[in-house]
Order: structure tokens, then sequence, then C-alpha cells
């Protein structure tokens, strides 16, 4: 049985269609990298399978559970962890009170949940900016403050929006190690990226969207060499 399975997911806003009839599945442990150009639903989809926003159709299931309907808060806590591609941080509070209140998602106690932040801050590597306030991160180190604020409540699925997006070229490398530690700990994740190196070092399966539909769905060096993939997105410099 997939770990997440999506069945002709449909999400309309006025008359764009962000979300075409998509259907995909996650296995256990997986990990899945979403491409597609700027505008083809990829954050739309994670915001349909979260709870933030609601399809029009289709089903989203965790396990044999179905999520449709659910507030993000109880998807998070049956195990879906997510970064946004907007990073929204608050900036008056210090990177430890800002994970600590990603991890309240999950567990009701205060000092858990600040443990919880605590393991995950040294997980990303953020450990020695506890203390600092969120507003005065770069972005690469708000990007993993995002990261930890979404481990921190312990997901097994674990859904990731551009996080090397706008990050400097020498942070890349470490989110790599990142991500492929998370995976081969177990964690089955869905990646959202742009950069192709760091896709095609990572992901063992390639879902392609356009104009919000899947137009190609399997390994990596098939999806990159897909007629349609490399015409509505990867243009000539890939091939
Ligand atoms: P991607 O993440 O692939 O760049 P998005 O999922 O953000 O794409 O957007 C898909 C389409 O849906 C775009 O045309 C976008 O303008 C539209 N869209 C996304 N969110 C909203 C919203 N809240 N209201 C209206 N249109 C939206
Ligand atoms: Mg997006």
């Amino acid at each position: 049985m997939s770990l997440l399975t999506l069945s002709g997911i449909t999400k309309r806003f006025g008359g764009v269609v962000a979300n075409q009839s998509i259907s995909f599945g996650v296995a256990h442990g997986e990990l899945v990298g979403i491409i597609g150009p700027n505008g083809a639903g990829k954050s739309t989809l994670f915001d349909v399978i979260t709870g933030v926003t609601r399809a029009d159709a289709g089903e989203v299931r965790l396990e044999e559970r179905p999520l449709t309907g659910l507030r993000p808060d109880q998807v998070s806590r049956l195990g879906v962890g997510r970064t946004f591609q907007k990073l929204r941080p608050f900036q008056g509070m210090t990177v430890l009170e800002n994970v600590t209140v990603g991890a309240l998602q999950k567990c009701r106690d205060v000092n858990q949940a600040r443990t919880e932040a605590r393991v995950a801050l040294e997980q990303v590597g953020l450990a020695d900016k506890a203390d600092a306030y969120a507003r005065t991160l770069s972005t690469g180190q708000r990007k993993r403050l995002e990261l930890a604020r979404a481990l921190a409540t312990r997901p097994r699925l674990l859904l990731l929006d551009e996080v090397t997006g706008g990050v400097d070229q020498g942070s890349i490398p470490g989110l790599i190690r990142l991500v492929q530690d998370l995976h081969r700990a177990g964690m089955a994740l869905v990646v959202i990226e742009h950069n192709m190196r760091v896709i095609m070092a990572i992901a063992q399966r390639i879902v392609a969207l356009h104009l919000g539909a899947v137009i190609a769905d399997g390994p990596p060096e098939t999806v990159t060499r897909d007629r349609r993939v490399v015409e509505a997105y990867l243009g000539q410099a890939y091939t």
C-alpha cells in the first residue's frame, strides 16, 4: 500500500485550473521530486495535501485514511510535515521559539515541544542560532529554520517546497546531504525543486507538472528526456 495516494485532485481558482486531475502515489520511504514551470500547480498540490486549501474534486489518502477535509494541524498530527515556499517565520521570535511553535502542532507539552525543537535545530545545523531572532537569519538559515519547524513534528512524510530556492550555492551541498540523511533514515519525501542538479542527486522518481496536469512520472533519467518535459520546462539546455 502507498503511504500517500492522490486520486484525481482538481483545484480551480476562478478560471485557472491549478491542479487538473492529478493522480500518483508515494511509497513508504520513497523520495519523489516534483518539477514544472512557475504556475504549474506544484505549491497548490502541497496546499491540498496539507489541508491549507480544499480540492474541488479528488481524494488524498495517507495509507487508508482520507485526509480530505482535515485542517492543517490535523494533517500534521497524522505525520505529514511541510515547508512553505514563501517563508513566514515569526520575525520577533527566536529561532528556538519558532521551531517550538511547529512542534506544538503535534505535542501539547511545551517542555517536550522545546526538546523536540532543539533536536530538530541540531539536525539542520542551526543549534548555534537557537536564541537569535528569526529576522536576523540569512535566506539559507531561514530555509533551515523552516525545515526544522517541519522536522520538529516528527513526520513520516515530508513535503519540501523549493528548499534550495534563493539559497547561496555554498549552502546547497549541506541541504542535499540533509535531505539524503532523512531519506536514508526511512522518511518518505516529496520535494519540489527547480535546481536540476539537486533533483538528479536525490530523487528516485520525478513527477513533472505542466498547466496543473502530470505530463510525466517515472525514473529521473526517463522524465528528464521526455519530449513534453523538455518543451514545457527544461528547454534545450538540459538535453
Ligand atoms: P507553482 O508552485 O507550480 O509555481 P502554484 O501552485 O503556486 O504554482 O500556482 C498554480 C496556479 O494557481 C497559478 O496560476 C497561480 O496563479 C494560481 N494560484 C495559486 N494560489 C492561488 C490563490 N490562492 N488564488 C488564486 N490563484 C492562485
Ligand atoms: Mg510554488
